[in-house]
Parts: structure tokens; C-alpha cells; sequence
């Protein structure tokens, strides 16, 4: 058997940072990175036999439960009919079906691979559409890694953006614009100054990227409203929220209809499969109906289908999202009572499976927000959950998931944990 500091050194050798993306690499927690061997509903077992309770689900996919029996078996029926054809099938016009009647905005839909293809598709379209450049994004919202969204604020409330990565032309970031998250005066602002020049703004409705910060209803319907009177497209990327914190999405939650949405992980049971779709005359300019380019080798793969069009079919049952929902916040109360018990500084929130736990007083509403928790307190939390069997997120900027076998005996097993871990601090 091997270790997993024998892995992570070995992995050095071949893999950037022994990672295939960076967050699971533990930089901003430090340690050593858990190298997984197997997982089961809502465990996972790493390379030295040792089980975790699992609060990330592959960062969201996983909302039945790893390997969930009839997801299995749905994609080992399709495995010996082929892996890849390159050509239509029916499964994908299932999907379709499937995805445009639980989001009915979505009036046409396109199958991608990755969360960052669907945006970066998504956004082409829109400038496609409205034959217009600019975009508009808020800070501390994470659309995938296309070159034009790898941008945070700059210090100017309306200042062009500055690349965050290295490698990305500032000629391409200029066009993007980052915004506050939740701050209606800044987005009032920004489309009064150049409103028309706006192709498209893209939001996460229910922020998941910087830790969770649920968007404003306000704040989300002015963002409707501007777009609609000034002819710029609305993109809601719920690639995160998507199926995570309503069956409808964010946009049934909050009751906003967005032009365009992003999905992704859900709708893939855990494997590679995305999406963009809305409003059918944007759609139709897609090639091959339309002049905006957009092709995929492994677009609607038949493995990826099949494993999605299941996890759809089973997040659908009747008390589902109740449940879900209800699991979540028996975690995140449960939490909070064992810090305050304790002394500590905490709060969390939730919204459908989906949740964030903050080292500070108040549930944030921005990225400067989560930026200013006790991030030292949440790295050594983090640790202390890790040594007691429980997988957080490794890093106070995201979110945590839920899934339907995360039953009471797991949320308070997990709770009991944090209650030693927050009382070995306070002592
Ligand atoms: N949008 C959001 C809201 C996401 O959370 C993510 C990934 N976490 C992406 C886009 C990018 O998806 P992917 O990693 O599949 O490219």
C-alpha cells in the first residue's frame, strides 16, 4: 500500500504540482493531499485505507451518492454498446428533452464536456448575438478558465479587468468588466456609464467559488432588469447551483428567467459532460443553424448520458430536494451550535445541498466579505476534521456538498467531530 506523502511526492514528478487541478494540490491548507482509491454514497476511502466522510462530491456531481446502484448500473449498460461514435444518438435528445423541461428557460441546449466549455461557449454566443464585446463579471465568481473570465477587480469600480493568471493577453481582458457581487449601486452604475456596449453579463446566482455567498433577489432582478432594457444577454452560470439548490436550479429558487445558463456536474452523475442552453433565437445561432463555431469530440458522450440522464431522473423523486435540503441544514445548524458552544466565531449557510462555513460573525455577501473570516482558523479546522475522518473543502474560498446518502448518522457523526475539534481550540 502506499502513502499518500509517497504518492504526492511520486506525482510531483510527472504532474504539475501532482495535481490535475490546482485546489486538490492542499496549497492554501498545507499538508498533504488525500490520493483516493475508491468512494461509496458518502465516503471515500484514500491510498492508506483510511475512510472520509466526503463534503465535496467531486465538487458537486455526486448529489445521489457515490456509485449510486442504479447510476452504475445505467452506465454498465451502455459501456458495451461503445464508448464514443462521434455521430447523434437518442440518449442525447433524452437529455435535451429532460434538461429543457425541468429549466424552461432553457429552449434549446448544447452538450459540452467541462463547466468552462459551456461558458466560454456560452459567452461567444452572446457576443455572437448582440455583435457586441464586453462582458460583465462579479468578483470572487469562478466561470471555468477561458482566457476573458480568468479576471478579478481591479482596485477602479469601473476600471477594465487585469488577467489573474499569467499567459492571458490583456488585450482579451480588457473587454471584461468585474463588478461586486450583490452591490445593485456598482451594476446600476456600470450599465449607465456603457450599458450598450454590453454583451453579456454572467453570474453565479448562488456564488460557490468563494466559499457559498448567496446572490441578493434584489440584486439578481435589477441584474435582469438592466440586461432586458439595455439588450444584453444574462447568463446564469449554474454550473454549481444547477440541480444543487432547487430542481429548477437557482432561476426557479429566485423565480428570474436568465437568457442563457450554464450547467455542468449534476447533469454528468460525476462524469464529463456540460451544457449551455436558453432562449431559442440566441440558440439558433449556433452552428450549424448559425455563424457562432462551437464543436465537441466528446460532446454528448454516451457514458456521460447515460450517468446523467439516471442522476436526473433520480434527483426528481418525490421529497427530494426537502430532504436534501433539510440534511444540509441540519449540518450547518448542527455546526453552529457546537462553535457557539465552544466560543468560536462561526456561522454558516446554506442553500438546497450546497453550503458554506465561515470563520467570522456574519454570513458573508461578497468575496471582500469571506476575505475578511479568520481563514488561519478554518485551515486548522480543516486539519482537525481531516485527522477526525471528515473531508472538507480544502481551502476557505469554496463551498461544501451534500448528497441524499449524507443520512443523520454521517451529518452527526460529523457534527460530534467538529464539536471536539472546536473544543480542543477553545481549551
Ligand atoms: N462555472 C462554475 C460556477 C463552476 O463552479 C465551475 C467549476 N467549479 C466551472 C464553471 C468550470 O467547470 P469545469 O471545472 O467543469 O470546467
Amino acid at each position: 500500500m502506499s502513502s499518500n506523502q509517497a504518492l504526492f511526492e511520486r506525482a510531483q514528478q510527472t504532474i504539475p504540482g501532482g495535481v490535475n487541478s490546482p485546489v486538490r494540490a492542499f496549497r492554501s491548507v498545507g499538508g498533504t493531499p488525500r490520493f483516493v482509491k475508491r468512494a461509496q454514497g458518502p465516503y471515500f476511502w484514500d491510498a492508506e485505507g483510511t475512510r472520509y466522510i466526503d463534503y465535496i462530491g467531486s465538487w458537486g456531481p455526486m448529489i445521489v451518492g457515490h456509485v449510486h446502484p442504479e447510476v452504475l448500473e445505467a452506465v454498465q449498460r451502455v459501456l458495451v454498446d461503445g464508448f464514443s461514435f462521434g455521430a447523434p444518438t437518442e440518449a442525447e435528445i433524452e437529455i435535451a428533452e429532460e434538461i429543457c423541461k425541468l429549466m424552461p428557460s432553457v429552449e434549446k441546449v448544447r452538450l459540452v464536456s467541462s463547466g468552462t466549455e459551456a461558458t466560454m461557449s456560452a459567452l461567444r454566443l452572446a457576443r455572437g448575438f448582440t455583435q457586441r464585446n464586453r462582458i460583465v463579471k462579479f468578483e470572487g465568481c469562478y466561470h471555468g478558465h477561458a482566457d476573458s473570465l480568468l479576471v478579478k477587480a481591479g482596485s477602479g469600480l469601473l476600471t477594465f479587468g487585469n488577467p489573474t493568471s499569467a499567459g492571458v493577453p490583456s488585450d482579451i481582458t480588457k473587454h471584461t468588466t468585474v463588478l461586486e457581487y450583490n452591490n445593485t449601486q456598482a451594476l446600476e452604475e456600470a450599465f449607465a456609464a456603457f450599458g450598450d456596449e454590453i454583451a453579456a453579463v454572467i453570474v453565479e446566482p448562488v456564488a460557490g467559488n468563494m466559499n457559498l455567498v448567496r446572490g441578493n433577489p434584489e440584486f439578481l432582478q435589477a441584474l435582469r432588469r438592466l440586461c432586458t432594457q439595455h439588450g444584453a444577454v444574462l447568463i446564469f452560470d449554474e454550473v454549481m447551483c444547477g440541480f444543487r439548490v432547487a430542481l429548477g436550479g437557482a432561476q426557479a429558487l429566485y423565480d428570474i428567467t436568465p437568457d442563457l445558463t450554464c450547467l455542468g456536474k449534476v447533469i454528468g452523475g460525476g462524469m464529463p459532460a456540460a451544457a449551455f442552453g436558453g432562449r431559442q433565437d440566441i440558440m439558433s445561432l449556433l452552428a450549424p443553424e448559425g455563424a457562432v463555431y462551437q464543436a465537441g469530440t466528446l460532446s454528448g458522450n454516451p457514458i456521460a448520458v447515460a450517468a446523467g440522464l439516471k442522476t436526473l431522473e433520480l434527483i426528481q423523486a418525490p421529497g427530494f430536494y426537502e430532504r436534501l435540503t433539510a440534511q444540509t441544514a441540519r449540518l450547518t445548524s448542527g455546526l453552529t451550535a457546537a462553535a457557539h458552544e465552544a466560543g468560536v466565531a462561526f456561522c454558516a449557510d446554506a442553500v438546497g445541498g450546497m453550503f458554506g462555513l465561515y470563520f467570522t460573525a456574519q454570513v458573508p455577501a461578497s468575496f471582500a466579505d469571506v476575505s475578511r473570516s479568520d481563514i488561519a482558523r478554518f485551515n486548522t479546522f480543516f486539519h482537525q476534521m481531516l485527522d477526525a475522518g471528515v473531508y472538507f473543502a480544502p481551502s476557505a474560498y469554496e463551498a461544501g456538498f451534500v448528497s441524499s446518502t449524507h443520512d443523520d448518522a454521517v451529518i452527526d457523526a460529523t457534527i460530534e467531530a467538529a464539536r471536539r475539534a472546536f473544543a480542543a481550540r477553545a481549551s
